[in-house]
């Protein structure tokens, strides 16, 4: 039964049903509906490969007129980095690598533990993290350290999957350099770990609260929904501004 639903999920993903709309990313007019029951991810651009939480992030951003100055963005999409690489005064993109030198250049990426990272105090105008904040172990202490590399009045424009129905969840916890498992693992894809990234918190309505806690004046949720981007369901898309 599984098996049969699958194939059919991939034969609609090479056909999927126009959605219309204009993907702000690459301004295509090809969208696609690949998952009708999945208002973050279901519809896809076939130029970019931008699905609706992309589209709500970018155009968040451009609407705020925040993605002109210096910006870091952790472990993007090719899609938003492209995008925020023409937008931005300078983009800085990373990815973390655990077996490489912290802050080591790798092409055209440098590698961050969001924990501990590599930049100076008040360094960027804008950090980016797109489903990014569910899998860092201690996001806590990731929060913190965005925080801390943000100029006063700096934003931290984030998506992440979260429930409005609980309280956040941590899924599993770093303990003595050791991943201990409070719920049966779960696995999101990853774009350079083929193994997926361990899903860590289960956000939930209490989100808002846990960033402002580490450092930010404001963290606010925006409802974003605009059938002329492809996104026509709402999607949340979170800005937590740092104090000035
Ligand atoms: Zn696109």
């Amino acid at each position: 039964m599984q098996a049969q639903w699958k194939r059919r999920r991939r034969a609609a993903h090479v056909v999927g049903a126009p959605a219309g709309g204009r993907c702000p990313l690459c301004a295509g007019e090809r969208l696609r509906t690949i998952d009708a029951v999945n208002p973050r991810e279901g519809i896809v651009c076939i130029d970019c490969g931008s699905v609706p939480r992309q589209r709500a992030l970018s155009a968040t951003l451009a609407a705020r007129g925040l993605a002109a100055g210096c910006v870091h963005e952790s472990s993007p999409s090719l899609c938003t980095f492209v995008w925020l690489r023409q937008a931005a005064r300078e983009l800085v993109a990373s990815y973390y690598w655990p077996d490489r030198r912290p802050g080591a250049r790798v092409g055209a990426f440098r590698n961050v533990d969001l924990r501990t990272q590599p930049f100076g105090e008040t360094r960027f105008d804008l950090v980016v993290t797109q489903d990014v904040l569910e899998h860092v172990p201690e996001p806590r202490a990731a929060l913190r350290e965005i925080h801390r590399t943000l100029r006063p009045g700096g934003a931290h424009v984030f998506t992440v999957p979260r429930s409005q129905h609980r309280d956040t969840v941590t899924r599993a916890e770093l303990r003595d350099g050791r991943m201990h498992h409070h719920l049966p693992p779960e696995y999101h894809r990853d774009p350079v770990d083929r193994g997926g990234a361990l899903v860590v918190t289960d956000w939930g309505r209490d989100l808002e609260a846990a960033v402002v806690a580490t450092g930010a004046a404001t963290c606010t949720a925006v409802g974003v929904q605009d059938p002329a981007i492809g996104v026509p369901r709402p999607v949340e898309v979170f800005v937590a501004v740092t104090p000035t």
